[in-house]
């Protein structure tokens, strides 16, 4: 075995869900190849690289389904504003003076380096130089669904649709059979790309098999505008188009009603709920309850660090159980076990990558985290699920491996360099803070 980590609480997550006391994960050439009791891999298997998991938990990697990784430059930038206000005064012209593929390998190394600390394995990205986001996401060891923006205005990286396309192509055969990265099209939304852009998206992933990344129904507005400009719904509208199926992965989706509940189950569109985002910018209140009493695929998202402001899987788990309990005035909806698997094996269904990741079983990809349970805020604990969601901090998360490597021991990052990225980062908040006041300047 390449490694075997041996003696935790094994929450599996499986089928069954079954959590195993006392046990141990074996592990080669980057997958599970054996769960059980630890008298059990120890009879049948031996490593010379054990991580010792005594008295502590052992879950498959969070999965973080939403989020705009680069924009933790942005963290704290412009907070307090609706979604409208916020984008177009602050973070599309912030986006247009700083936004280059250097400023793009800074926020993704300041991202990857909070996800690997808060225990997030996978992550499902929107951004701009996604190539860039490819190669540092491969180089930290981190598992990425990395979606490439397409938009109908000058952006960064592209300024026409012609030039996002032939980026698109070459960035999806360039990345397509890495173990790591699932290279993605990112249509930004149905009201910000053209009815004819977003067909030439779905016509791509037809053609290649790539994911497609959008927002839909975020706010009400955005509901509201298209029923006023397409006589439709952002989610009808785009069925009508022939956008949603299988392949497509759709963050907040805020306001849907019941009838295109129903649809979005029937297409198998993944669904990414965003509670602490949705909160901040007061875009609504998914109805999460009633998506996981239809098993709909659901995961749980962070969204950018400029509207969170954190990428901490933790909080938004715990948020959305009591969000929706709030909200619906009924303290029964949205378990423990319900967020907990929303960040886990219902997120990798929401990705379609369920199949290989969210659960630890033989056979999927061994990514897998240790988290320390022993700390004031834990103790004692009765219930596993209502342990690790309403008292367990990112902090407490110990032990981080992806595709049976560790990238994190003993709460120090193994493929990053700590120092450097908080420095990086610093210097592109003075270059930020210039470049806006650049723009003011003229009117003082
Ligand atoms: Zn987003």
């Amino acid at each position: 075995m390449d490694m075997i980590v041996r003696g935790g609480t094994v929450v599996t997550m499986d089928g069954p869900r079954r959590v195993v006391e006392n046990g141990s994960v074996a592990v080669k050439n980057g997958r599970i190849v054996a769960v059980g009791s630890v008298a059990e891999i120890d009879r049948s298997y031996g490593s010379r690289q054990i991580v010792n998991a005594t008295g502590k938990v052992v879950i498959p990697g969070l999965i973080n389904g939403h989020t705009h990784v680069p924009m933790t430059l942005f963290r704290g930038l412009a907070d307090d504003l609706d979604l409208q206000e916020w984008l177009t005064k602050y973070i599309f012209p912030a986006e247009a003076k700083n936004v280059t593929e250097e400023f793009v390998r800074v926020g993704t190394r300041l991202g990857l380096a909070e996800m690997i600390r808060s225990g997030t394995t996978t992550y499902c990205d929107m951004y701009y130089f996604e190539d860039a986001i490819a190669d540092e996401t491969a180089k930290a060891g981190v598992r990425g669904v990395l979606g490439e923006t397409v938009i109908d205005f000058p952006v960064a990286d592209n300024k026409t649709n012609a030039e996002a396309m032939a980026y698109v192509e070459k960035f999806v055969s360039k990345w397509k059979d890495n173990p790591l990265i699932t290279p993605a099209i990112a249509p930004h939304a149905p009201y910000t790309v053209s009815e004819e852009h977003l067909k030439a998206a779905r016509g791509f992933s037809d053609r290649t098999g790539a994911p497609i990344v959008t927002h839909i129904s975020e706010t009400k507005r955005e509901v509201d505008d298209s029923l006023k400009a397409k006589g439709a719904s952002p989610i009808d509208y785009l069925n009508r188009i022939g956008f949603l199926n299988d392949r497509v992965i759709a963050a907040h989706v805020v306001w849907p009603s019941a009838t295109e509940l129903a649809l979005l189950k029937k297409l198998g569109v993944g669904i990414v709920h965003n509670p602490q985002s949705n909160m901040k910018l007061a875009s609504g209140v998914a109805p999460v309850p009633r998506m996981l009493q239809d098993d709909l695929p659901v995961g749980l998202g962070t969204d950018g660090a400029a509207s969170n402001n954190d990428l901490n899987l933790w909080e938004e788990m715990d948020t959305a159980a009591k969000l929706h309990k709030l909200f619906s005035n009924d303290p029964r909806v949205v378990s423990a076990q319900e967020a907990f698997e929303m960040a886990t094996i219902r997120g990798a269904r929401a990705l379609h990558l369920e199949k290989e990741i969210g659960s630890i079983e033989v056979g999927k990809r061994a990514d897998l985290v240790v988290v320390d349970f022993d700390d004031f805020n834990q103790t004692p604990f009765y219930n596993i699920y209502s342990g690790l969601v309403y008292a367990t901090k990112a902090d407490d998360v110990r032990t981080v491996i992806i595709e049976g490597r560790m990238v994190m021991r003993d709460r120090r990052l193994l493929t990053l360099n700590e120092a450097t990225i908080k420095v990086d980062a610093r210097r592109y908040r003075e270059r930020i803070i210039r470049s806006l006041s650049a723009k003011t300047a003229p009117a003082d």
